[in-house]
């Protein structure tokens, strides 16, 4: 008998060679271990390890790389722009539709126009590479000091300010548009927003994002530049086990906060030259944990109201009232102000339904705040898989944080502050091994405000009592 072995034929010819091998990711779902096909190729080979199987990227990386990078709050603006100051391109995308920034939130109500910081309130710079960016930012008018008073205010009105050993800083009309204007003389750097990265798939050795099933381009390597739920459904098929094992141990606080404007000023403690407090940390009263006044610290006006004030809640209220954030129901919106509204007044010291009414009121949460716990690492940056993490919680839970993390992953400045993807690119992407950073490091619990940290904020021994209601 003579056996003929026939060629095998392919119902669909692959339309390069790059297409003939193919292998499979598992993901994580619903399913745990449901085998999907993935039209992967020579150049992306993947490799199982724990629950996804991990992507790997043989081929060298192209002369001119793009990176993707997911999230256009400081630590994926920074990232964007040190990458460009090692000659790297990069695309930000961002989900924010007024602006970019993230948690650098700034509200403005026409037409008055009531202006609200309604996540960062201020920061300061403590290591000499922020600084120095901080300074750049203050010559060009985008950041100035913050010189009114802060301090910490006690349930009943007891003031006592806080001495700063470096200064304290502020958006010049607030913080979104120091965030809109951080990558303004770049041209290396392309923003699309607002878009809303559903899907990160390797392919032909490269990253293909989309939204919602429609492509968003292919990129080199990609920047995870966002934490939380978002980021946990983004990794949790990418082929990328390692970084969405980082990512998932992750804890975050939840914060609401309220926008107040009202037609007088409030009746806050003075300090010893007799000016009242600009901003608090409030002690002692579940529902207040800051509230400031946006009105001296944005607006400057010296006369004439409205007042806008922001007053965020404590962690641990935040988190005995979290409701979904995209649909708070409207009773326990109008339960969550009233009882903002009486702690502001006993941490004034005011009497029972004295605190003047509001003549505006915006209720919002943030549902992942600020991170409690943290690796402690500037950056994590999967070499094989050409893909890395910045943000805040790496390091703390700050802006100055989130700036680090974002340059540590784009830009080698300092002992800390250690380059990964601008030199892994120069160096042809040859020993990716010695690359990688952060994927194994344990978390440890973070201390700071509810709002997070303040190097080189401390407290004055001097206490000042409530001025006469
Ligand atoms: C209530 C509150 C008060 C705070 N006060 C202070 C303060 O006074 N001082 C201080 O220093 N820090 C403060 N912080 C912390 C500070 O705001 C953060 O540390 C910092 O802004 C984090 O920056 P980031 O780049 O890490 O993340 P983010 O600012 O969260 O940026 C992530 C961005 O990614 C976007 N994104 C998410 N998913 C996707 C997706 N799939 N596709 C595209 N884009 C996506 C998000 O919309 C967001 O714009 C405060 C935070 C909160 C919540």
């Amino acid at each position: 008998m003579i056996l003929t072995i026939q060629p095998l034929k392919l119902t669909k010819p692959s339309p390069s060679p790059f297409h003939s091998i193919r292998t499979a990711i598992f993901c994580e779902k619903k399913a745990p271990f449901r085998r999907r096909k993935y039209n992967s190729s020579r150049r992306s080979v993947l490799k199982k390890t724990f629950i996804q199987e991990q992507v790997k990227f043989t081929a060298p990386v192209s002369d001119d790389p793009v990176v993707a990078i997911i999230g256009g709050g400081m630590s994926g603006l920074l990232c964007a722009l040190f990458l460009e100051k090692r000659g790297v391109r990069s695309t930000v995308f961002d989900t924010g539709v007024h602006g970019l920034g993230g948690r650098m939130g700034t509200r403005i109500i026409d037409p008055s126009p009531l202006v609200f910081d309604h996540g960062a309130q201020f920061f300061t710079a403590s290591d000499p590479v922020f600084a120095e960016l901080v300074h750049d930012w203050s010559l060009k008018g985008l950041v100035q000091e913050w010189m009114g008073t802060i301090g910490e205010l006690e349930l009943g009105g007891q003031f006592t300010p806080l001495s700063s050993s470096s200064s304290r800083y502020v958006g010049v009309n607030g913080m979104r548009p120091l965030a809109d204007s951080i990558l303004s003389q770049t041209h290396m750097v392309d923003v699309v927003r607002p878009s809303w990265i559903s899907k990160l798939e390797p392919f032909n050795g490269m990253w293909h994002l989309s939204e919602n099933g429609k492509p968003r381009g292919q990129f080199d390597a990609i920047v995870i530049a966002h934490n939380g739920k978002c980021a946990n459904r983004l990794l949790s098929a990418s082929g990328l086990p390692l970084i969405a094992r980082q990512m998932k141990r992750l804890e975050l606080s939840s914060i609401w906060a309220l926008l107040a404007a009202f037609d007088d000023p409030l009746p806050v403690p003075v300090d010893s030259s007799g000016s009242p407090f600009e901003g608090a940390f409030v002690k002692g009263i579940d529902s207040i944990s800051w509230m400031g006044d946006n009105t001296k610290k944005i607006s400057k006006a010296k006369d004439g109201g409205p007042y806008c004030w922001t007053f965020f809640s404590t962690a641990a209220f935040g988190k005995r009232n979290k409701v979904p954030q995209e649909n708070i129901p409207t009773v326990t919106a109008e339960r969550v102000k009233e009882t903002m509204l009486e702690g502001v007044e006993a941490a004034l010291g005011l009497s029972k339904s004295s605190l003047q009414r509001p003549c505006y009121t915006r209720l919002q949460l943030w549902g992942a705040a600020l991170p409690t716990n943290t690796p402690g690492i500037p950056c994590i940056f999967d070499s094989e898989g050409r893909a890395g993490i910045c943000g805040d919680w790496l390091l703390g839970s700050s802006l100055e944080a989130a700036a680090l993390s974002g340059i540590a992953l784009a830009n080698q400045a300092g002992p800390l502050i250690l380059s990964y993807i601008a030199d892994y690119f120069t160096s042809g992407g040859s020993s990716p091994e010695e690359f990688s950073v952060g994927l194994h490091n344990e978390f440890q619990p973070l201390e700071g405000h509810d709002i997070g940290q303040f190097p080189g904020l401390e407290s004055k021994e001097k206490i000042i009592e409530p001025q006469p209601v």
